[in-house]
């Protein structure tokens, strides 16, 4: 599976969160945790970014506790201004990724290619 069409999911998936369309399922609903997760959450590009599993490193954490600091445990979404900058914090951090993922795939291209063509006489 393309990595870089994950993440473009995952910005997808906290776009609607900030629009108001929809919720934040955690792991259930994110599409790299969905494939990378299970348990030991290994080779998510996101873990690969941040070189820490479980999301560490990354804005999540702050979302997670303010969800449950400030609004309890109910449907993670956007309740008050905060919840709207953090979950901004997010969305921004998985385009940062996808870029990077963007960046890393042409400079491999560009490596492959060179080595495709043939000597020059
Ligand atoms: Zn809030």
């Amino acid at each position: 599976m393309d990595k870089i069409k994950i993440m473009e999911a995952s910005v997808a998936k906290w776009q609607r969160i900030i629009d108001g369309k929809s919720t934040d399922g955690g792991v259930l609903d994110c599409p790299p945790c969905r494939i990378f997760y299970v348990l030991i959450c290994f080779g998510c590009p996101i873990a690969d970014y941040t070189g820490k599993k479980f999301c560490k490193g990354s804005p999540y954490g702050a979302w997670y506790w303010h969800q449950i600091e400030a609004h309890g445990y109910m449907r993670k979404k956007i309740y008050c201004p905060e919840c709207l900058h953090l979950a901004t914090d997010m969305r921004d951090f998985m385009i940062e990724i996808v870029e990077h993922l963007k960046k890393k795939d042409a400079e491999e291209d560009k490596k492959n290619r060179r080595e495709a063509s043939p000597p020059k006489a």
